[in-house]
């Protein structure tokens, strides 16, 4: 055994099962492991890491502000936060932003902004403001989020759970339809589910719910958290449809791959129900994590991260489109956001997440089917065509073995 992993073991509680893998260093779209072997990350982190790791800018930035002024918290203003904010404002077209670190505190911002719109802008009665949310959903880990989701295990055990929240199924625009009534303050949606499995609602669907929010006069709320930042091959996966949401919630690779960064935007009207005192968060908007967060957008641009996502997601897509086995069910995703289905009869998402990291691919199974291949943005053509090759030769493993491991 590892000591490495023997330490985690012993003192980490087991709330994740990792992949028998050490990391010691990273670089660009590779990390090492502790006996130095290199590994192709097409995890980057559930998507934190579009950037890929160490990118000399962001590293530069760190550095820079590190040494200059981290964190005074919001008592004050710094140099550092309303360059940042501005910039994300202008890239998405909203109006105001309320920076928060994880993504589960973005959320909760828009929970309670979204409640607090309804109560002082739409006049629901108080404490009836209902947010529907889809099955399938995950937005993040709190006790009022786990409240939203219909997993069994996210629920399991945490109860009880605060109301006013419902679940309609995902990509059915007549269940939201029946779900709206005059209680309701928000429609909190991803445009495409990620850890529920790189699910992709039918095409027009978000337009739909976009129409039928404006016509109950419904907030749309858009967690773009994982899909979000050139992760699906636009700047906002919101975007594939001309959808502008009313709320926006932003993280992971706001961060550059670096902090924990996120954000929950809105037009005026939504964010001004906030005053002095409603929410916070110490670390929220810090003057490090604005530096980082204003060089990840910039970078983003400068990269046309975005358009290499939805050039190189495309490509990739056919490629795994083209392998032929009865192991995969179905490749499906957007811009280098992708899963791979396989038929659980013939063999675990597991087995081949473990087989592709033996080959230097690292991966990470989602609800026990679904492969997730979403690599940092700034991977190559070739660094694709290699992972494929390896993707190819572990399906014909399997297919030779199946079950077996
Ligand atoms: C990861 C994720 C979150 C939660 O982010 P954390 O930083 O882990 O709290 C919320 N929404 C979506 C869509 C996510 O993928």
């Amino acid at each position: 055994m590892n000591r490495h992993i023997d330490l985690e073991e012993r003192f980490c509680a087991r709330n994740y099962h990792p992949l028998p893998v050490v990391l010691t260093r990273g670089e660009g779209v590779h990390v090492w492991d502790d006996a130095d072997k290199k590994y192709l990350d097409m995890m980057s982190a559930y998507s934190a890491v579009s950037h890929g790791h160490a990118h000399p800018r962001l590293v530069r930035v760190v550095q820079e502000q590190v040494a200059q002024l981290t964190i005074v918290s919001r008592a004050y203003h710094t140099d550092k936060l309303g360059p940042f904010l501005q910039r994300i404002c202008d890239l998405t077209g909203q109006d105001m932003a309320l920076p928060m670190n994880t993504g589960a505190e973005a959320v909760e911002t828009a929970l309670k902004a979204a409640r607090k719109w309804a109560y002082t802008i739409k006049g629901v009665a108080r404490d009836k403001a209902e947010i529907i949310t889809c099955a399938g959903n995950f937005h993040g880990r709190t006790i009022a989020i786990v409240a939203m989701s219909d997993e069994p295990q996210f629920q399991s055990g945490f109860g009880p759970f605060p109301p006013g929240f419902r679940v309609v199924e995902y990509g059915n625009i007549a269940a939201l339809e029946d779900a709206i009534n005059e209680n309701t303050a928000a429609f909190l949606v991803e445009p495409i589910q990620g850890e529920g499995g790189i699910v992709v609602p039918p095409a027009g669907y978000l337009k739909a719910a976009e129409q039928l929010c404006h016509k109950h006069n419904v907030l749309l709320i858009a967690d773009e958290v994982q899909t979000g930042l050139g992760r699906t091959g636009k700047f906002l996966a919101c975007e594939h449809e001309d959808v502008h949401p009313d709320g926006l919630i932003l993280g992971k690779a706001l961060g550059g791959g670096i902090l924990p960064v996120s954000m929950f935007l809105a037009r005026l009207e939504v964010m001004n129900v906030f005053t002095p005192g409603d929410h916070g968060s110490t670390f929220g908007g810090n003057p490090l994590a604005a530096a980082v967060g204003l060089e990840a957008l910039n970078i983003l641009i400068d990269e046309d991260l975005p358009g290499r996502s939805a050039r190189l997601g495309t490509y990739l897509l056919s490629c795994l489109g083209d392998i032929d086995s009865p192991l995969i069910k179905d490749v499906r995703g957007r811009g280098l956001f992708i899963g791979i289905e396989l038929d659980p009869s013939l063999g675990s998402a597991r087995t081949f997440c473990e087989a592709l990291m033996t080959r230097g691919l690292l991966s990470k199974e989602t609800h026990e089917t679904v492969v997730r291949l979403a690599p940092p943005l700034v991977i190559s053509d070739t660094e694709i065509d290699w992972a494929v090759r390896q993707i190819r030769d572990v399906v014909g493993d399997m297919d030779r073995m199946p079950l077996a491991s």
